[in-house]
């Protein structure tokens, strides 16, 4: 039995009544698969097409489990284009208006890397970036990644595509063994299956067929 609305959803009612503000409140096919797995903590690959919902299916289950009293990194969400990383900034802070003081960091390249690295000596709970220009934060100790509890790599095939395979690998060497991997993607290939055992803790594999 599928979950149709947010409101069945183990929420707040404040984060139930601001989804409910922003205009959702039926679930994407997607959003039905994922967020029940996802909102307990397991491993994840999800694939369906573009503009299905995935940005709302893996910032849900982020904001839910955010201790926003730890003014330390606990999320970082990897994605392929700076305006990508941008938009999942702004959907995160639309989703998260029930919070007072989270605090959502992008981190990009084609932007000034100095102002990035006096942004990271404040506090943030949430990091939104491209693979390069935080793999170059982490070579020079600029971010602190212990307390990540949820990685979310947007847009897998994408990455993989634009060959950033290594780079990805490198940045998650860095991370706490024990968190929850979210693996988000248009389509399923062999690669995206390489990238997933080597990162992905028995995850579930949720699917939407285009005609669903
Ligand atoms: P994807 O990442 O799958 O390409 P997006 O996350 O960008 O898709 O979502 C596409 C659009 O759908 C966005 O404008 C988003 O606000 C909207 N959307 C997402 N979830 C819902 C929902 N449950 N109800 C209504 N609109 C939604
Ligand atoms: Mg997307």
């Amino acid at each position: 039995m599928l979950i149709e609305n947010f409101s069945n959803l183990n929420l707040s009612k404040d984060f139930l009544t601001n989804l409910d503000s922003l205009g959702y409140t039926k679930l994407t096919a997607i959003q039905q698969k994922s967020l029940p797995l996802s909102l307990n903590n397991s491993d994840l690959i999800a694939q369906a097409k573009t503009g299905s919902g995935k940005t709302v299916a893996f910032c849900i289950p982020i904001i839910n489990k955010l201790n926003i009293k730890n003014f330390r990194i606990q999320s970082l969400i990897i994605a392929p284009t700076r305006e990508l990383a941008n938009q999942i900034a702004l959907e995160i802070r639309k989703l998260s208006r029930h919070i007072h003081n989270l605090k959502v960091l992008t981190l990009c390249g084609g932007t000034p890397f100095k102002p990035q690295v006096l942004s990271l000596s404040h506090e943030a709970h949430i990091i939104v970036a491209t693979p390069g220009r935080v793999l170059k934060h982490i070579e020079q100790n600029n971010i602190d990644l212990e307390n990540i509890t949820t990685l979310v790599l947007d847009e897998a095939d994408k990455m993989l595509d634009m060959g950033f395979y290594d780079d990805i690998m490198q940045i998650i060497d860095t991370l706490p063994k024990n968190r929850q991997t979210l693996l988000f993607s248009a389509t399923f290939e062999k690669n995206i299956e390489r990238l997933a055992s080597n990162v992905l803790k028995n995850p579930t594999i949720v699917k939407i067929e285009n005609e669903e």
